[in-house]
């Protein structure tokens, strides 16, 4: 059966994470732009994306994500993919879409994956923070613990954090750790909002409860 190659290639306690040194001539600003990829990055479906050749890139993406680590960011994708837990292919493809997106739109810092069902009840399918931390940790060894949706949203742990998504559950992830955040649809997308993350305003008020 399917789901035992899955189970057998990625232990699933948390998310499948692809991790990338900087590219060369880059000045880290501290902060991370954590990044949606479905419907912010490239045209989402509601089947999944499932193939390489099904990863479309919307237009001037590619040219807004040079402008946030023009400005010192590096980025963090974090996607919510079931489809893995639901058996319809495994972690081995999830490379190969995310090796397309970065030929497309270059060397990305983290790519993370929560391959979870909802009724898997893990710790990285958004709106939980885990890919964003994982991410954090992986990217400059610190990152939250933990989220209390009843309280404040807690400090980030760089004022330029930022989320960028299409679902309230990208913008809880982002609340939790903290960051600004900014919601995209059809009409405002990544390079309708990219001048505005990148001069530094708060984003959009987002309340998790
Ligand atoms: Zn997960």
């Amino acid at each position: 059966m399917h789901i035992d190659v899955v189970l057998s290639a990625h232990n699933m306690e948390g998310p499948i994470h692809e991790h990338n040194e900087a590219p060369d001539r880059f000045e880290w600003n501290g902060a991370i732009a954590y990044l949606d990829r479905d419907g912010v990055l490239n045209y989402g479906s509601p089947n999944y994306i499932n193939t390489p050749d099904e990863l479309v890139i919307m237009p001037d993406v590619k040219e807004s994500v040079q402008k946030l680590r023009n400005s010192g960011y590096k980025i963090a994708i974090t996607t919510n993919q079931s489809a893995i837990m639901r058996g319809l292919w495994g972690e081995d493809r999830i490379h190969d879409i995310h090796r397309k997106l970065q030929q497309e739109i270059g060397t990305l810092d983290a790519l993370m994956t929560c391959p979870h069902r909802n009724r898997d009840r893990c710790k990285c399918r958004k709106p939980q923070p885990g890919m964003l931390n994982m991410a954090s940790d992986l990217i400059r060894g610190e990152s939250h613990s933990g989220v209390n949706w009843w309280k404040k949203k807690p400090q980030p742990i760089h004022k330029l954090d930022v989320m960028v998504g299409d679902r309230d559950s990208d913008l809880g992830a982002g609340w939790a750790v903290g960051a600004r955040l900014f919601k995209v649809n059809d009409e405002i997308g990544l390079p309708e909002v990219i001048d505005r993350i990148i001069n530094g305003e708060p984003g959009d008020d987002f309340n998790p409860v």
